[in-house]
């Protein structure tokens, strides 16, 4: 579960123009730390911290943060990574509460539908790579190409936010197209 700190306002819209900028919905003004609750396995935890850590890293063009943490034992119902059976495409998805055109909650939600593994594994899906795309949508971020942003479509599957995503393999190394979006964003 999470929270967002408190000096927030709701009450302005952004609807950004940039066809990058998924919906035109972002995060209110940073500095802003996103609390999430995680339900899942130790190490499973460990890679959705992971998949945190590399936007995390991502300096904002105003140098303030967004920030994503979680907390094993924060109990509300906002912004939750969870479990959830859905058809197994897509593997993974995002939910939003938008508010005045900000985000103000999403809830990543794996399918148990498909096999998932920490690292690459024959036949299954990498939690990190898939939170760390989905974590992407929950910065506000569209999918590559799909968006008709400046992605070259050479390198386009290398893009965290492409869309699409694999067995066996791993996809955590944000791309310099993932990095801008975030910064025309933030
Ligand atoms: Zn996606």
């Amino acid at each position: 579960m999470c929270w967002i700190t408190v000096g927030v306002s709701w009450t302005t819209a952004v609807n950004s123009s940039d066809i990058r900028n998924y919906l035109g919905f972002r995060w209110e003004t940073t500095p802003c730390i996103v609390m999430w609750n995680c339900d899942y396995e130790t190490d499973q935890r460990e890679a959705v911290r992971a998949a945190m850590s590399e936007w995390n890293g991502v300096a904002d063009t105003d140098g303030s943060g967004l920030v994503a943490s979680y907390l094993t034992n924060y109990v509300d119902s906002l912004n939750e990574v969870n479990w959830a059976y859905f058809k197994s495409s897509p593997i993974a998805r995002t939910r939003f509460n938008i508010v005045d055109g900000y985000i103000v909650d999403a809830t990543i939600s794996l399918t148990l539908m498909v096999d998932w593994s920490v690292g690459a594994t024959a036949g299954a899906y990498d939690i990190q790579s898939a939170v760390q795309h989905e974590l992407g949508h929950v910065l506000g971020i569209a999918h590559c190409h799909e968006s008709g942003g400046p992605c070259s479509l050479g390198s386009c599957p290398n893009n965290v936010m492409s869309p699409t995503f694999g067995t066996n393999q791993v996809r955590t190394t944000l791309t310099s197209y993932d990095i801008t979006t975030y910064q025309s964003i933030y």
